[in-house]
């Protein structure tokens, strides 16, 4: 049985998040074994994300912006997002930018495999594989099943963000690459939040994402006929070629996902808590927590950082997962109110639960209180 420092299990974005930060540590010589049935060669998925400062992908950024679109029923706006910029990255750049960069580090090996199963043992934790079986100090997994989580969950709320995308090219220039759509209410909401996400890659290309905050997931041509339905009837586009689409279930849920899984093996990722419950933004959050994993193996500590927000963080969280789940129609109308009525930066800096109470208040006061109020109420009496 082969032995490392570390394993990784799942090479996705969490595992190779991981790798590379701990590549910039102390602990850059670890021998580290990245283990991951994919072999990551495909856009399996394109990250969106806001920020302020500049990132280590911003090499990899494909689109980048400085305003946002809204659309609804009662607000449309185009919107200038201050400091902030909203970048995408395509998955398949992410996995070879982080090969490339790994590759410099011959202590650091990739293994196409897929994991039956991790044991934790009383000195570290082994990875039991269709290749082989791998031992190592630690193990840090991203991989889950969603059953288990439903399961694990039992009354905690639980939605999924679930979506479809497509990948469009006109002939004609339609779209305009200066901004992108963050959120387009105008499709029928049929109880549950329903919207549309646009990224125009130029004139001519764009992802146009159909996306839902419920419950249950819809039959697959229910996704591709309100894209369609969209694309001619809102966007007004009457011929386009499909060129790439991609489909995505990402858990929204108050469940506390758990650090470990015994002594040795950690969770990050989504498996780890990283998505935000209420709007599954994931990507920059897991650049967080995995950056501190690594800053912690790096200074000899504990590397079990639970990846759990702050307390008044969760409750709203509960208070607005439990309005999409109980009283959709709704969330257009909050929505709207929550762009109306705020400067983008503050609600970035909300949604990134680092804008102190001062600025929680400020978005807290700008909406509607009746369905926060009757949420509250409802999370009170169980
Ligand atoms: C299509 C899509 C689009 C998204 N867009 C955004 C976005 O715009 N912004 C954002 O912030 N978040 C987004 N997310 C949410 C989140 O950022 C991603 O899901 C992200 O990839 C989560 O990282 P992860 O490492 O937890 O999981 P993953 O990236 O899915 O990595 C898990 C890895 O484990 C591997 N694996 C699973 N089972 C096994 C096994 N048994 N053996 C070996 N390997 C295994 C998988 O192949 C995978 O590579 C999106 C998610 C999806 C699905």
């Amino acid at each position: 049985m082969k032995n490392y420092d570390y394993i990784i299990a799942g090479g996705g974005a969490a595992g190779l998040s991981l790798a590379w930060h701990l590549s910039q540590t102390a602990k850059a010589n670890a021998r580290v074994l990245i283990i991951d049935k994919d072999k990551k060669q495909n856009n399996d998925r394109t990250w969106g994300f806001w920020h302020r400062q500049a990132t280590p992908f911003d090499k990899i950024v494909s689109y980048r912006f400085d305003k946002l679109d809204f659309f609804s029923r009662f607000y449309s706006q185009r919107i200038p997002m201050g400091s902030h910029r909203y970048s995408v990255i395509r998955g398949i750049d992410f996995y070879n930018f982080m090969r490339s960069s790994l590759a410099a580090f011959p202590n650091f090996e990739f293994l196409n495999a897929t994991i039956e199963k991790l044991e934790d043992q009383p000195d570290g934790a082994t990875a039991i594989t269709d290749k082989g079986t791998f031992s190592a100090s630690w193990i840090f997994t991203s991989i889950f099943k969603e059953k288990d989580v439903v399961a694990a969950a039992g009354k905690a709320l639980y939605l999924r963000q679930h979506f479809k995308g497509l990948v469009i090219e006109t002939d004609e220039p339609v779209f305009d690459a200066g901004s992108f759509t963050m959120f387009d209410f105008r499709t029928p909401q049929q109880g549950a939040m329903r919207f549309f996400y646009v990224i125009p890659h130029n004139a001519r290309q764009a992802l146009v994402e159909y996306t839902l905050f419920s419950e249950h997931l819809l039959p697959k041509p229910e996704y591709d006929a309100a894209i369609a339905t969209y694309i001619a009837e809102v966007l007004k586009i009457k011929s386009y070629r499909i060129i790439d689409d991609e489909f995505g279930v990402i858990p929204m849920t108050t469940y506390h996902f758990p650090a470990t899984q015994g002594e040795h093996i950690v969770q990050t990722g989504s498996a780890g808590g990283s998505s935000k419950p209420s709007s599954g933004y994931t990507f920059m959050r897991i650049q967080v927590h995995t950056k501190k994993v690594a800053a912690a193996l790096a200074a000899g500590k504990s590397p079990v950082i639970p990846a759990v927000s702050p307390l008044r963080y969760r409750y709203y969280d509960a208070v607005l997962l439990n309005i999409l789940k109980n009283d959709p129609e709704k969330a257009e109308l909050l929505f709207s109110k929550m762009y109306q009525n705020n400067p983008v930066g503050r609600l970035f800096d909300f949604l990134d639960e680092k804008g102190g109470l001062t600025n929680d208040l400020k978005v807290i006061t700008s909406l509607p209180p009746w369905p926060f109020l009757k949420s509250t109420g409802q999370l009170l009496m169980g």
